[in-house]
């Protein structure tokens, strides 16, 4: 950081003095001509400096958004309530649920009918299954085939 900085300041003093040394060829005061133009190349380069970030943060704030609109975004499939033709359609769930049908064009409204239901234990494993698959390992390891 502090290198970046010193090659900076060292490159702006290098500008600075070639441009001054041109003004004084033509009759200006040298360091009057030096501190106005490492002024302006240090105002320049700040603005730009302020223009670089100011771009970094609407593109970050913009892909958030854009990834934030990204995942609200449902996809069902359901039928037309005017066609009956039934297609994928991807909405917004917390917007107004309208949707236009891609086959008749007209405008559907989804209705949305939350349940709870009570959570499960996953259920046993079939032991017939279990047990053939066992006498199966068994052959295998023996080098038998069935
Ligand atoms: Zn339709």
């Amino acid at each position: 950081m502090i290198i970046i900085l010193l090659i900076s300041m060292l490159s702006i003093c290098i500008i600075s003095a070639l441009f001054a040394g041109a003004f004084y060829l033509l009759g200006f005061n040298f360091f009057i001509a030096f501190l106005i133009i490492s002024g302006l190349i240090t105002f320049i380069g700040t603005m730009f400096n302020k223009f670089i970030e100011y771009k970094t943060q609407v593109s970050i704030a913009t892909s958030a958004a854009m990834s934030e609109l990204a995942t609200s975004y449902q996809s069902i499939k359901l039928p037309c309530s005017y066609c009956n033709v039934s297609s994928v359609i991807k909405y917004v769930f917390n917007s107004d649920n309208i949707f236009e049908c891609p086959s008749c064009k007209c405008k559907n409204k989804i209705i949305v009918n939350m349940l709870s239901a009570r959570t499960t234990e996953p259920l046993a494993a079939n032991t017939v299954v279990d047990e053939v698959l066992k006498k199966i390992e068994e052959d295998d390891k023996n080098g038998r085939t069935i």
